[in-house]
């Protein structure tokens, strides 16, 4: 696509999003690749260099000790040194000016919270607390607090990274308030998900279902696409959320 092209694609998304009371954002890796974190699939991701079998709950509890060396090279040396990006703060800005009710994220990085967004889904929990497996306190986790193999709270219990293992379940208010944003949506914001990880890949499907029109940001086109997108920005996140902004504002002084 030439840049004429994506800019029609941009103003087609600013329009939807303008156009919307209702809007919720869906959110992947992609938007947090702007700010540095790594993918954890496809070429040069994560998984090529670590065992998934790490992040198994049986594993976890039978070799801790190993777990977490793994679990803190993967998350933690990234989550704690890397800074939001402008699509995170520019999703900050729409909820605080009531342009945006919720955030679906698929991340476990916390930066949206970071950002400013108060109303965000965790749809896969979240890095930024630990749970302790015993007396279930949650703390927010800090390099001191993720130093020792394993990291253990005050009662002694094993502490567990906030977000979902593999073979855990969605957490059921994050996976409830998804639903019910998006059942209510008029129009679905989706930044940097490639929209293969269900049930997480159902909630832009959801709004579209029930009528709703569809924004997709990803720097290549995704199972979304073709399937339920009506505007395709085929820029990365935080370019394509800066232009969008900038097309709403021209907008805004156009029609007054
Ligand atoms: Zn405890």
């Amino acid at each position: 696509m030439d840049d004429d092209n994506i800019q029609k694609a941009v103003r087609r998304a600013a329009d939807i999003i303008a156009g919307s009371s209702r809007l919720v954002a869906f959110t992947g890796a992609g938007v947090s690749a702007d700010s540095g974190i790594p993918t954890f699939r496809g070429p040069g991701g994560i998984w090529g260099s670590y065992d998934e079998r790490h992040l198994e709950l049986g594993f976890f509890m039978s070799r801790p000790e190993t777990a977490w060396n793994t679990i803190r090279k993967i998350f933690y040396d990234y989550t704690l040194s890397v800074e939001p990006n402008d699509a995170h703060r520019i999703l900050a800005s729409w909820e605080r000016s009531g342009r945006l009710g919720l955030v679906v994220t698929q991340n476990i990085d916390g930066l949206h919270g970071r950002a400013g967004s108060k109303a965000v889904a965790e749809f896969h929990g979240s890095c930024s607390e630990l749970v302790c497996l015993a007396c279930g306190g949650r703390v927010q986790a800090t390099r001191e607090l993720v130093a020792p193999s394993p990291p253990r709270c005050p009662c002694g219990g094993l502490y567990k990274p906030g977000f979902t293992f593999f073979g855990e379940g969605i957490p059921p208010e994050a996976y409830a308030a998804s639903v019910d944003a998006a059942e209510e949506a008029d129009a679905c914001l989706i930044i940097g998900s490639t929209g293969t990880v269900y049930p997480a890949a159902s909630i832009p499907r959801i709004v579209k279902r029930r009528g709703g029109l569809v924004v997709e940001v990803n720097p290549v086109p995704s199972e979304f696409t073709e399937a339920v997108s009506d505007a395709f920005v085929p820029l990365g996140a935080a370019e394509a959320m800066r232009r969008i902004d900038a097309a709403l504002a021209t907008r805004a002084t156009e029609r007054p």
